[in-house]
């Protein structure tokens, strides 16, 4: 199968993988930012593969884990209105909120619906007039372009029962936010590819060159991550310091002018709350005044009460990329895929999750 098979033949990972050691000689610590790419990374034992002098630590790129308790109670009391039928993508049911889980509101008597997209929610919209649907708006760049389309779509057909509520987030924003931290130092970045797509490779400019970060967009498959490892090593081993693409198949430098557009057109920046980082202003996107009718924040009262974090639960700190999971005294024991304590054991990106899956033994 084109585009596929040939990111995953062994011969070419294999030369990859000697490129590396045959190069890298300087001490790094790369970040990948995307749960993507972390669960490829865990899958194909590519940590493993590297030589010991690079170390690679997983960063915030996983929508659902980043998601605040904050912002999940209130999805939790959305599923609480009468009538409602709450549409999300279904890694987010078992993630806990401070008191319960949308999975729980569901065998509550929620009406909670998983759907693949927002224009499945948009379709339940035209299928049940009488009720509220409310579509929970998870994701970053890649998703927002889709959600905005629904909320034009549901616009220009009338459909009057159709609510977002908006947890999107821009990830530069975020990124910028982890290095002025100064928690963790980074020698390398792996750009998130399926972001990169929209935003094109320009977005990370600001890490070359306010930060001296190298950094390369990478596609998912594993050559591809090495692809990108290997870029970054030659970075760093030449002492540049720039924004390339690994993953030429999906990402142009300016991204898709068309998508951008749509997520203009609908949202404006606005202040994010992120699990780990907190609030980050500009990282976030909120649905515009045109578009208030769509807006579930604004079209009802809900009263999501106290936010508590799970106890014990170290994803704040897994997020910013300081710890492991394996630091993390609940892994493996009183949190596993099917009892969950925090998202990162939840989501299908989540790091917890891949450690778990693929790495519980040892240390990536
Ligand atoms: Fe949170 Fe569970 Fe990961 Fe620990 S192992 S950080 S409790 S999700």
């Amino acid at each position: 199968m084109k585009y596929i098979d040939e990111f995953r033949r062994s011969d070419l990972a294999q030369g990859l993988v000697s490129q590396i050691q045959h190069r890298s000689r300087t001490p790094v610590r790369f970040m990948e930012f995307c749960g993507g790419h972390t669960v490829t990374i865990f899958r194909y034992g590519i940590r493993q593969l590297l030589p010991p002098n690079i170390e690679m630590v997983s960063g915030p790129g996983c929508p659902v884990c980043v998601t605040s308790n904050a912002d999940l109670d209130k999805a939790i009391a959305l599923a609480k209105i009468p009538q409602a039928i709450i549409a999300t993508f279904g890694d987010m049911l078992k993630v806990p909120g401070s008191r319960s889980s949308l999975q729980q509101a569901k065998a509550d008597g929620a009406d909670v619906r998983m759907v693949y997209s927002a224009l499945d929610a948009i379709k339940m919209a035209r299928e049940n007039q009488d009720r509220p649907v409310v579509f929970l708006g998870i994701g970053f760049e890649t998703t927002a372009p889709t959600i905005a389309a629904s909320i034009l779509q549901a616009q220009q057909q009338g459909i009057k029962n159709y609510y977002v509520i908006s947890m999107l987030k821009l990830c530069p924003p975020v990124i910028r936010a982890i290095l002025d931290s100064g928690e963790i130092k980074l020698d390398g970045l792996v750009c998130p590819g399926h972001v990169s797509v929209i935003t094109g490779s320009t977005a990370w400019q600001f890490i070359a060159k306010d930060y001296g970060i190298p950094c390369v967009v990478s596609g998912f498959e594993p050559v591809d991550i090495l692809q990108c490892v290997a870029m970054l090593v030659e970075q760093v081993e030449s002492e540049r310091c720039e924004v390339e693409i690994a993953y030429r198949r999906g990402v142009q430098p300016q991204g898709n002018k068309e998508a951008l557009k749509l997520m203009r057109q609908v949202f404006q920046p606005a202040t994010a709350s992120w699990r780990g980082v907190g609030e980050v202003p500009g990282s976030g996107l909120r649905i515009r005044d045109d578009y208030r009718q769509f807006d579930a924040e604004r079209a009802f009262a809900i009263e999501p009460g106290e936010t508590y974090e799970p106890k014990g639960c170290i994803c704040g700190e897994v997020l910013r990329g300081v710890k492991t999971p394996l630091d993390c005294k609940l892994f493996g024991k009183a949190c596993t895929p099917q009892y969950p304590v925090g998202p990162c054991m939840v989501s299908s990106e989540g790091s917890c999750a891949a450690y778990y899956n693929y790495a519980r033994d040892a240390d990536g």
